[in-house]
């Protein structure tokens, strides 16, 4: 029987899930240690689903720190460390399995927040984090590619208090020893992490109809997702590079950004590898964005983080982009191959 926490975690997934600001698709986890069992959120499974269906991952917590101790590469996936008698439904743990591991607290919460994601890309985050996180016992992690190398780069700074990571280029956890504690300091971080958001001009929706014109693309029923292109200031942020790992899982390195008279169709045709998959986003700078017809879920909800990233970077700020090995790292990765096709998988799993 599960115990009340254990009822209480999946509320709050549930709940945090469903919230695009917070977690977008698959991204995000949560987890509660319970007798020497790590239970953490499966790879690839969504957050908002975990009322609806099975999404925790029985780990065993001593063997797996042991492991991270001795630079164990088969942390990387922690499937290894998995109680598989207690796991019926053959789930893999989230691949960031590590970054809960490691913080000694009962739960953590781990989330890809728009407003931290906003303030960790910048290259002074860890100053503009230390102002406004001030009175809260917070690390600030320089970008590592999430598994093995974020282990490594949490475990070198994490102190005994340390209740807050903020990961660069990444998002934020927060740890408690209850899931109420751990709600109330994610609403408190990302409270005072909350920055102005710029008000994107109006979507040219006549011009995008004529740019979608007999291609594999089409307007997004979410009208939100065009604030990255309708927004200058927030098409400039986005054509400089990607600038967390999910924006290069679910849609690529970077973002394609159509040349004055360009159209879906001419971008299309102009790819060099005709056998490359097309860009699941395209933005018009100054119009707004198509989508590929058959964008999946999850690329569709990081096309909308997209947009909510950017618009609050400000215009000003000097950024941190992924680097062109980070980014090949991150789409050669193994366990982010799995991520990919439970994505393609889609709706099935959901
Ligand atoms: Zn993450």
């Amino acid at each position: 029987m599960r115990s009340l926490e254990f009822e209480a975690l999946l509320d709050i997934s549930a709940r945090v899930g469903a919230d695009p600001l917070l977690v977008q698709g698959a991204g995000g986890n949560t987890s509660i240690k319970e007798v020497g069992t790590l239970w953490i959120k499966a790879s690839g499974l969504w957050l908002a689903h975990a009322r609806k269906r099975d999404v925790m991952v029985p780990v065993a917590l001593d063997p797996l720190l042991e492991a991270l101790e001795r630079n164990d590469p088969a942390t990387e996936k922690a499937q290894h460390f998995v109680i598989s008698e207690m796991n019926p439904s053959g789930l893999r743990p989230s691949i960031e399995t590590t970054v809960h591991a490691l913080m000694p607290q009962k739960v953590v919460i781990h989330v890809h927040c728009v407003e931290t994601i906003a303030t960790a890309v910048q290259t002074n985050g860890a100053a503009i984090t230390a102002e406004r996180l001030a009175g809260i016992p917070h690390v600030f992690v320089p970008y590592a590619r999430p598994g093995l190398p974020l282990a490594k780069a949490i475990a070198e700074r994490l102190q005994e208090n340390t209740s807050v990571l903020i990961l660069g280029n990444h998002g934020l956890a927060v740890a408690a020893e209850t899931v109420a504690d751990a709600a109330m300091l994610l609403t408190d971080v990302s409270r005072r992490l909350t920055a102005q958001r710029r008000q994107a001009p109006a979507t040219d929706l006549a011009a995008l109809s004529r740019l979608a014109v007999d291609s594999a693309y089409c307007l997004p029923d979410d009208v939100r997702l065009h604030a990255v292109a309708t927004d200058l200031e927030s098409c400039r942020i986005a054509a400089g590079g990607s600038l967390y790992p999910d924006h290069v899982i679910f849609l690529g390195k970077g973002s394609v950004i159509a040349a004055p008279g360009e159209t879906a169709v001419s971008i299309e045709t102009a790819r060099t590898e005709p056998s490359e998959s097309l860009p699941p986003l395209l933005l018009f700078p100054g119009k707004g964005v198509l989508v590929e017809k058959t964008i999946s879920a999850g690329a569709l909800a990081m096309a909308r983080c997209l947009a909510d990233v950017t618009a609050r970077i400000p215009a000003t700020a000097r950024l941190r982009y992924l680097s062109d090995a980070e980014n090949a790292e991150l789409l050669g990765w193994d366990a982010e191959k799995y991520r990919q096709q439970l994505n393609r998988a889609g709706q099935a799993l959901q």
